[in-house]
């Protein structure tokens, strides 16, 4: 029997239903504010994606397009206007950055209760720690589809290919929480395919196309592709050789239609929580 394939869309379509209910119900739209540095093809769909999306749930969104050539330092000031600036909500800061710029220097200049992404070293740091944050939106998206199709994860073992500080580290930190015995691995590990057979839920996080082939999985396991790779032909495809690894899992998640949609719908969860604590501390 083939493995369940996780629907990521229609997950994604289903949250996002009931956040727009939710926001119907606000006294005005959330605001966020998109920074998109540079004209990086690749980044200019994701931010139209992201808008879009936003507009669907009714967050009102605006992007700034900045010049590739502008300095770290110009960059950070206007971040910080836009902390100061009392009707933006949320703030974006859509990566990667071009080469001369540190891109955790520039996350760190949003304020932490603007995170729209939670990847500044104060939540990091918080969700690291234990105490509530606002958390990554890819993490988040690879547990609810976890979830989907294992509600109770206590106890599974846990491997996570890939340990970037967007994807693999925070994940880890999130199945942990879930109960999960958690093996990180990454690029110097050992028999990567035996590691990776002792998952029960199995995710690949590392922009290697087809580096997860159907050895590596366990029958029955809960794969999830992270990857988003593009092919010389110009397909989309993820870390995992789909074809093989479908025969095996229990459940696995396409590319595209998993990881992606559910990413930009953490997103906008993200931006009505940081609505609802700005409006329940009365700012
Ligand atoms: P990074 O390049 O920051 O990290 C890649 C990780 O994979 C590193 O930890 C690296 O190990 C590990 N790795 C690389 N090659 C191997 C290998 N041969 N064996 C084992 N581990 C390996 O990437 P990101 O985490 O930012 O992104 C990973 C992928 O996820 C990319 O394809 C990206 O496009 C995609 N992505 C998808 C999103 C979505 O919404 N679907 C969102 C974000 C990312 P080491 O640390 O040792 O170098």
């Amino acid at each position: 029997m083939g493995a369940k394939i996780i629907d990521g869309k229609a997950l994604a379509a289903e949250i996002r239903q009931a956040l727009a209910t939710q926001v119907a119900g606000f006294e005005r739209a959330p605001r966020l504010a998109v920074i998109l540095v540079g004209d990086d093809p690749a980044s200019q769909v994701y931010v139209r994606h992201k808008t879009a999306a936003a507009a669907e749930v009714g967050i009102q969104s605006e992007t700034y397009q900045l010049s590739p050539v502008m300095t770290q330092d110009a960059l950070i000031s206007f971040i910080v206007e836009l902390n100061e600036n009392p009707d933006v909500d949320a703030i974006l800061v859509q990566l990667p950055l071009p080469p001369h710029m540190n891109a955790a220097a520039v996350l760190d200049a949003i304020h932490p209760d603007k995170d729209a992404d939670g990847l500044t070293s104060r939540n990091l740091g918080k969700l690291f720690a234990g105490y509530p944050a606002i958390k990554p939106c890819t993490p988040l998206a690879c547990l609810a589809l976890i979830k989907s199709v294992m509600p109770d994860t206590e106890g599974a073992n846990a491997v996570i290919v890939g340990r970037s500080r967007l994807v693999g580290k925070p994940l880890a930190q999130l199945l942990l929480e879930a109960q999960c015995t958690v093996t990180q691995a990454h690029s110097r590990t050992r028999d990567l395919a035996d590691v990776c057979r002792r998952a029960d839920i199995l995710v690949a996080a590392t922009g290697r196309p087809g580096l997860i082939t159907g050895d590596f999985i366990k029958p029955g396991a809960v794969v999830i592709d992270v990857g988003i790779n593009r092919t010389a032909a110009g397909k989309l495809t993820g870390d995992v050789v789909f074809d093989d690894a479908v025969k095996i899992a229990g459940a696995i998640t396409p590319v595209p239609g998993g990881v992606g949609p559910m990413t930009v719908t953490m997103l906008l969860q993200n931006v009505v929580d940081i609505f609802l604590k700005k409006k329940l501390a009365g700012i």
